[in-house]
């Protein structure tokens, strides 16, 4: 009665090199690379890490003749390397004659980014933009006709505000702005379709760099079509900032449903992995309920009764010990991404919560008596103390990922014993 649940947009679907976006498919991560394209060391390894940390399509740009070239070598390289994850091309400016020059660059894409603002200035615009539609339609690739507020179609804008000042009340400036970027999505779809693009192979995007334009201008593009939609807020920011301000914006557009696939654009800072932004959109989806792709660690913020950092190290720990091991137990033990773990700091809420997860410990908190009881399943399982308890803690993670995903059974329940682990030597 007050659960809140998310009703999925009804949508057309795209087929992206084998991955579904729309049609109520589950919704997508995407990630993009900042490697020079044409560089293809880096770009094979950058995408491999993308996708080896969850990224189930990621866009290159595709910007000159040396990254259009390199375009088939990348693919090739990622098929020798097993890793099949669909490559998205980004286009700009000079689109049309890249995918004419290089035809094994238009066919190793599985999607094209076409950005309606970039493909050309006045009559050659409509003639730019049509001879990609018949790129797509020639290799059967689908489409994202995706609008940016930073470069959005100059001649759709001012024939909106042309149109804005004859009115008895004219909108304000920012009204018109995100009018025209869905007009110029849906006219550009529009133009597609005319020339012969199936709906189905049409994704949109209209992104803004500020949340509540971002959630006025998607509210608006889902109600006047049933394209599937890529969401991003784009030009995010760096660190907390960016982080912040694209889960509230996407958070409200898909807890109404809305969005099919999503991309965290967030700016790493010098030195920080570019997997960064996979994590993050997977932690949303995640945290709204939408997907599950890695076990989740339910900690306590830790208070005054917290007496050391041995709380705060064991949750980071075991959280990033059962990230790192996704990339293989993905595929060994299905369903563990659903395994909720819980490190809490003292007896207050700390045995509550580790019973509510699959395997939770409880730390000992100021003048506690120093041990931690263990918990699988709701029941006390075993009581660890010693110098050792992170150790251990994660040896008994291990056996009941084995256990529960490996061998489909419980993890055997034993007496309420105590084990006092030995220091690493
Ligand atoms: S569980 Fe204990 S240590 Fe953690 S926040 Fe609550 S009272 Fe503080």
């Amino acid at each position: 009665m007050f659960r809140s649940e998310i009703v999925r947009r009804h949508t057309r679907q795209a087929i992206v090199g084998g991955v579904v976006v729309g049609g109520g498919a589950p919704v997508v991560v995407q990630a993009m690379t900042n490697t020079d394209t044409a560089d293809v060391e880096a770009t094979v390894k950058q995408t491999y890490e993308l996708w080896e940390a969850g990224a189930e399509m990621v866009r290159i740009t595709v910007n000159s003749a040396e990254a259009a070239a390199a375009v088939a070598d990348i693919r090739a390289r990622l098929d020798a390397l097993a890793c099949p994850v669909p490559l998205i091309g980004d286009f700009h400016f000079n689109g049309h004659k890249l995918l004419a020059a290089y035809p094994d660059c238009a066919a190793a894409l599985s999607k094209y980014r076409i950005n309606p603002g970039n493909v050309g200035k006045g009559s050659r615009r409509d003639e730019q933009f049509a001879q990609m539609i018949e790129f797509a339609l020639r290799y059967g690739k689908p489409v994202r006709i995706g609008v940016n507020w930073g470069s959005l179609d100059q001649a759709v804008l001012a024939r909106l505000m042309d149109e804005n000042a004859g009115r008895a009340k004219p909108w304000d400036a920012d009204a018109v702005m995100r009018e025209a970027l869905i007009t110029s999505a849906l006219e550009s779809a529009g133009q597609a379709v005319a020339l012969g693009m199936s709906r189905d192979d049409i994704v949109l995007s209209c992104k803004v760099s500020h949340m509540q334009d971002l959630i006025a201008v998607y509210r608006e593009l889902a109600r006047r079509c049933d394209y599937a939609l890529h969401l991003g807020l784009t030009e995010a920011g760096m660190g907390v900032k960016g982080i912040v301000s694209s889960a509230a914006a996407l958070a409200v557009l898909l807890q109404e449903g809305i969005g099919d696939t999503i991309r965290i654009s967030l700016t790493p800072k010098p030195g920080e992995a570019r997997t960064q932004e996979v994590v993050v959109a997977q932690e949303l989806l995640q945290s709204m309920g939408l997907r599950a792709f890695t076990p989740q660690v339910t900690a306590c913020p830790g208070c005054g009764r917290t007496t050391s950092t041995v709380f705060q190290e064991l949750a980071r720990d075991i959280q990033d010990y059962l990230r790192q091991q996704m990339p293989v137990w993905r595929s060994r033990y299905p369903g563990v991404e659903n395994l909720k773990v819980a490190v809490m700091g003292c007896v207050v809420n700390g045995p509550g919560e580790s019973k509510l997860a699959d395997v939770g410990i409880s730390l000992p908190g100021t003048g506690e008596v120093p041990v931690a009881p263990v918990y699988v399943d709701g029941e006390r399982y075993v009581t660890l103390k010693g110098d050792a308890i992170a150790v251990e803690f994660q040896s008994l993670v291990n056996e009941y990922v084995e256990a529960r995903y490996g061998l489909g059974e419980k993890l055997k329940p034993r007496e309420p014993r105590t084990i006092a682990v030995k220091p690493i030597a």
